[in-house]
């Protein structure tokens, strides 16, 4: 699947039931850094003129809890997006574990 650059370009579509990545918020004060949460397409809904209606419906699955909602994808892995399974996701370093 060749990732797409630009958000604004047509993305594929998930099939319901796959696992994706939802990138996370993260906190505020940036005790907690925006990262990968795997993710279940719970619901993939017909596309029609309203933006909204191009993203899946996501189970979110997070240390903390479960968290749904309907994301659009982003391969620049912005934070409240999702995308396919990336191998370059970020690994705590020695220095954010300590701070
Ligand atoms: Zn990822």
């Amino acid at each position: 699947m060749p990732p797409k650059k630009s958000a604004s370009a047509p993305l594929q579509r998930p099939k319901l039931g796959s696992t994706v990545h939802y990138v996370s918020y993260g906190s505020p004060d940036g005790t907690y850094a925006a990262e990968c949460r795997a993710a279940l397409v719970a619901g993939v809904p017909a596309i029609t003129r309203a933006p909204a209606s191009r993203g899946p419906d996501l189970a979110a699955l997070n240390p903390t809890g479960l968290f749904f909602k309907r994301v659009l994808q982003d391969d620049a892995k912005a934070p409240g997006t999702w995308h396919y399974d990336c191998a370059d996701t970020p690994t705590p370093t020695p220095d954010a574990a300590a701070a």
